[in-house]
């Protein structure tokens, strides 16, 4: 499709993660001409995996909302050729809890779940039943995607915000409660305990309904392949449609002049010129350094001032190799489970817990009777500030040493594991700053908190017409889905401004 003078209209995209090539595949379907710069030499951001020792080390998705069949998201994932033919696994439960002998399990069958937790602990039958009661609200519930709500009419708006109202009794239910309050409704030692540790204080308690409730209604699976492989499909899709990418292209400069962006310049000296560009990356990279704070945003700019309503989490990622098969522990392991351990100190913080997962279900993450793991340890603002006062060697040295204190802990809650256990890699804050520019080393937006209040952003950028911003970061609180509709929704809005009809 050409535009009113017959010119196809050129779109730069800076950024090549999920949000950056969904943008890329809705463009090339509507007509325009784009081209991806994407500072790593692959493309996916933080949608992605890496090789160490023999082993593929899956750097991102836990569970990807969108994988039941013919939802509304799942529709989107295929649309864009992320799900395309690929199985899905349906682990038997999302994540356990251990605490004093006892294992409280997410379980994907809620009936179950509700009769085993009862069953580990009658006392809390009632709370139990609230929680199940509360989570089956949400099970029919799928976020609406179709459009984003600025380019709804009167009678969509209505019709969206009813089909909202069990999301609605949720949020007043549980988004002023923090998740520790939540937690301590519990008497069960491993429920209390590991919702507890699940986010700091002031975390709101409303995101575990959701996340269960997706889980439970198959619309938060792993599919299988990986975080990698998800991208790379999705760059097949692109470039069949017709798109260019450049890898190892990292935007420096926009050339501006009366507010219309004309070219965006890459650190090594090119020049891309478009009608129209898109920031398919990080906020705060976009209005500081891109931008040069001469187009700040309100919401962004007083969210960023505001850490403590508005925080943000980066991880510790411990990649670990077990030289032998799950089978080999000699007990059942779930897939994901989060258990005491003797406190391993972090940045002056103790850490109580540890998650760990296994990809028993991806055999081709690791050498032919050998598993991958990996631990999840949550950073925050002073985990970040901390790594970035290290210098390079004392950084290395802390790496490893978290490294081997989780092979310690692993191989005490595990004993079958010692020995057997090799570490591969562990990635930082700094790790997601340095290849993604991930302000702070944040791996989502801000997290919904009691006192946060919600975001939901156009990504227009106040002074310049043709430049938008469109990534994880315009709707709280980020993640893949939120990646997927933000490059969707861009170019709907450019469909609407260069009066085409969407497809
Ligand atoms: C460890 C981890 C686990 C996660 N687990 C899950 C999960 O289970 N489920 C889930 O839904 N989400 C998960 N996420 C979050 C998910 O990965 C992100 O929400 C999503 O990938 C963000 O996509 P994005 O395109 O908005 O941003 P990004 O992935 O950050 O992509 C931005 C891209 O822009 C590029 N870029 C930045 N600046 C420039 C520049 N100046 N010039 C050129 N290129 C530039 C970057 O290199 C990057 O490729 C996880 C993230 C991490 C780190």
């Amino acid at each position: 499709m050409k535009g009113r003078n017959s010119r196809v209209e050129q779109i730069v995209i800076i950024g090549g993660g999920i949000a950056g090539l969904s943008a890329g595949i809705y463009a090339q379907r509507n007509g325009f001409q784009s081209i991806i710069l994407e500072k790593h030499r692959i493309p996916g951001g933080q949608c992605t995996g890496w090789e160490r020792g023999g082993y593929h080390i899956d750097g991102c998705i836990h569970w990807l909302t969108g994988t039941k069949e013919n939802s509304p998201l799942n529709r989107l994932w295929n649309e864009v050729g992320a799900l395309d033919g690929v199985e899905i696994v349906h682990p038997e439960s999302f994540l356990c809890f251990e605490q004093d002998e006892q294992r409280a399990c997410i379980l994907r069958d809620l009936d179950e779940l509700q009769r085993h937790w009862t069953e580990l602990s009658p006392a809390d039958a009632d709370v139990i039943r609230e929680f199940c009661e509360d989570v089956r609200l949400l099970q029919s519930f799928s976020f609406p995607v179709e459009k984003p709500q600025d380019l709804m009419g009167p009678v969509e708006t209505v019709r969206t915000l009813l089909s909202m109202r069990d999301a609605g009794r949720i949020l007043k239910k549980y988004g002023r409660m923090t998740i520790r309050e939540f937690a301590q409704r519990f008497g069960c030692p491993a429920i209390r305990e590991g919702f507890g540790a699940m986010a700091p204080d002031g975390y709101n308690a409303a995101m575990i309904f959701f996340a269960v409730a997706a889980f439970t209604a198959d619309e938060a699976s792993i599919p299988t392949g990986g975080s990698r492989a998800l991208a790379e499909r999705m760059t097949e899709t692109y470039l069949r449609l017709g798109g260019r990418i450049e890898t190892g292209c990292e935007v420096s400069e926009l050339e501006i002049a009366d507010g219309t962006v004309r070219s965006v310049k890459s650190a090594d000296g090119r020049s891309f010129p478009a009608d129209y560009f898109i920031a398919a990356c990080d906020a705060h990279h976009l209005y500081h350094t891109l931008l040069g704070n001469r187009h700040p945003d309100r919401a962004f700019e007083s969210r960023f001032a505001n850490p403590t309503d508005y925080p943000l989490a980066s991880e510790v990622l411990v990649a670990i190799g077990f030289r032998a098969t799950v089978d080999a522990l000699g007990e059942p392991m779930p897939w994901s489970v989060s258990f005491p351990i003797e406190p391993i100190t972090i940045n002056g913080r103790a850490i109580p817990r540890l998650t760990v997962k296994h990809f028993s279900h991806e055999p081709g993450f690791a050498p032919e009777g050998e598993t991958l793991l990996i631990c999840d340890i949550n950073q925050y603002a002073e985990d970040y500030d901390a790594w970035k006062r290290l210098g390079p060697e004392a950084y290395r040295r802390e790496k490893e040493r978290i490294g081997n204190e989780v092979i310690e802990a692993l191989s005490a809650r595990f004993p079958a594991m010692r020995g057997r256990l090799v570490l591969l890699d562990v990635a930082t804050p700094t790790t997601y700053e340095r290849y993604c520019n991930a302000y702070r080393g944040a791996f989502m937006g801000f997290f919904p908190t009691v006192k946060g209040k919600m975001m939901s952003h156009t990504g227009r950028i106040r002074g310049l017409h043709n430049l938008v911003l469109c990534s994880q970061w315009l709707q709280p609180p980020g993640g893949l889905p939120t990646a997927l509709m933000a490059g969707r929704n861009a170019i709907m809005r450019l469909c609407r401004t260069t009066r085409r009809s969407f497809a």
